[in-house]
């Protein structure tokens, strides 16, 4: 989960809190498993992640639910892109007229996105002999009058640039001061090349930074990319200094970031050769799908989802926050084995009140959230046990196990869920609410809203070890995250029986 935070207080119950229904112990046991070193981080297409998933269906099936997944299992698989494979013959060879300079992949290069491919026997791309250009910083930012690409044609050429952006470090450049603009992604200025036709982008690191910054370490431990729509290379600088000398590119890029008038050219019998044997791994993912029928025979026809992610991003490379630790278990013990287990306990905690629950609760533990939402998205648009036009809300917990007192709820103006929210919370008691404010940003819960299902979030804060090795369970803070998962209970036995909340389907109802 990424977001901006807003926080807006609303609430500090003063009332003394009630025991939550919820067992710490229970809760930690399954944080304990599920953040293991055995686990390796739960990243989506590894064998670890689907033990995950064997465990979580164990448990549904233990504590009675249903199962809710195709032909009467509890999974709901699904195919997801996660890493590459790499084939042999990759090559790149960056020329001028005298002098080649011949790269070798994972050590002296690394691709930031490919061309999609299926197998590494096939090449993705072959090109050769074609012209280099240069291109600055590569960016393009009409909004504050700096253009790379103004005044030079790099269509269906390969272009170079410098990583980061000039006067990086001025806090009066007008490129947004000291912090890097918006366009000065990688991702970004690969946009920018496509959009201006570019064949092949080059990155190497810019001169102001004496120590290259590519995680070429990184790539041969977990190949992994993005699809930028061109192939993207990160260069290690010291192997084309050489050609970087010739050209006179440090000198441009200094007298760029003197005067912030690009210095784009075509380098004069500059061409690059190019193979790329790159095959993207997909891999069959499971949604874990538990269901509580309504003890309502009409109003079960309608149903609540409680879910969570159990992916995590197994040992680290481009989904961690440290690249460079790629190889260490990533154990996501709050991101997000503890939102899971809360989604079990929840359910054991209903199951045993189940005449509260009017309408059917569904729980899912969703998988693919770290590669962009692929479980919700997935579950919002296949057969469920309750279809989701005749879905009511969603209850989404991804990082609940940092409370020391407080949750952030995001999602509340997305419906009439405030009310009962906070009155779930007044019960409950010894949680401050803390509301995000509209721009928040994304989880599972997300998918729900996109089809048109109020959805909640309910989330801790992030931290220092967000998305990093020391996500570990012995910093759960675990009375903190039965209280939430408490609070997810009772917000959830008020919205099985809250009629003011109507299904697509109702007769009344007004889809957004
Ligand atoms: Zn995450
Ligand atoms: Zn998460």
């Amino acid at each position: 989960m990424r977001r901006v935070l807003l926080l807006l207080l609303l609430l500090a119950p003063a009332l003394t809190a009630a025991t939550p229904p919820i067992d710490a112990e229970r809760l930690i046991g399954h944080i304990q498993f599920l953040a293991s070193d055995d686990l390796k981080g739960r990243g989506d297409g590894s064998p670890e992640l689907e033990r995950a998933a064997d465990y979580i269906a164990k448990q549904f099936n233990d504590i009675g639910l249903t199962p809710g997944g195709v032909g009467g299992s509890w999974f709901e698989p699904f195919e997801l892109v996660a890493g590459l494979t790499v084939g042999s013959g990759n090559s790149l060879v960056v020329s001028d007229k005298t002098q080649s300079v011949r790269l070798t992949l994972g050590s002296s290069y690394y691709p930031l996105s490919t061309v999609p491919n299926e197998s590494p026997t096939t090449p993705s791309e072959q090109i050769e002999k074609l012209p280099l250009v240069f291109a600055g910083y590569g960016l393009s930012a009409p909004d504050v009058r700096y253009d790379d690409y103004e005044g030079v044609d790099v269509s269906g050429k390969a272009v170079l640039i410098f990583s980061h952006e000039p006067q990086e470090n001025d806090p009066n450049s007008p490129l947004n001061g000291n912090r890097p603009m918006p366009q000065t992604t990688v991702y970004k200025k690969a946009e920018a090349a496509l959009n201006h036709g570019a064949r092949l982008l080059l990155v190497v690191g810019d001169p102001t930074h004496a120590r290259d910054q590519g995680l070429y370490h990184s790539f041969d431990i977990s190949p992994d990319v993005d699809e930028a729509g061109l192939p993207v290379l990160r260069v290690r600088r010291e192997e084309i200094q050489p050609l970087l000398d010739k050209w006179s590119l440090d000198g441009l890029a200094r007298q760029i970031d003197r005067d912030l008038r690009p210095r784009s050219r075509p380098l004069k019998d500059a061409t690059v050769d190019y193979s790329e044997f790159l095959a993207r791994n997909r891999r069959t993912v499971r949604n874990v799908v538990g269901v509580l029928r309504g003890s309502d025979p009409v109003r079960a026809r309608e149903a609540i989802v409680i879910g969570a992610h159990y992916d995590h991003v197994g040992l680290g490379g481009r989904l961690s926050m440290t690249p460079e630790r790629a190889g260490e278990i990533h154990n996501g013990a709050d991101d997000n084995a503890s939102g899971t287990a809360s989604v079990i306990e929840i359910a054991r905690a209903a199951i045993a009140d189940r005449t509260r629950f009017p309408r059917t609760l569904i729980f899912v533990a969703f998988a693919g959230e770290e590669r962009g939402l692929l479980g919700s998205a997935y579950y919002v648009r296949s057969p469920a046990p309750v279809p989701i036009t005749s879905t009511v809300a969603m209850v989404n917990l991804d990082m609940v196990g940092r409370s020391r007192g407080a949750v952030d709820v995001s999602g509340l103006d997305k419906g009439s869920l405030k009310d009962d929210l906070m009155t779930a919370a007044r019960d409950v008691g010894g949680l401050e609410i803390k509301q995000e404010g509209p721009g928040a940003g994304r989880s599972d819960d997300s998918s729900f809203i996109d089809a048109h299902v109020p959805a909640i979030n309910f989330f801790t804060g992030f931290h220092a070890d967000y998305h990093r090795p020391t996500d570990d369970w012995e910093k759960i803070d675990k009375a903190g995250t039965a209280r939430i998962a408490a609070l997810a209970l009772e917000f959830a036995a008020r919205l099985a029986s809250d009629s003011s909340l109507r299904a697509l389907t109702s007769s009344n109802s007004t889809p957004p």
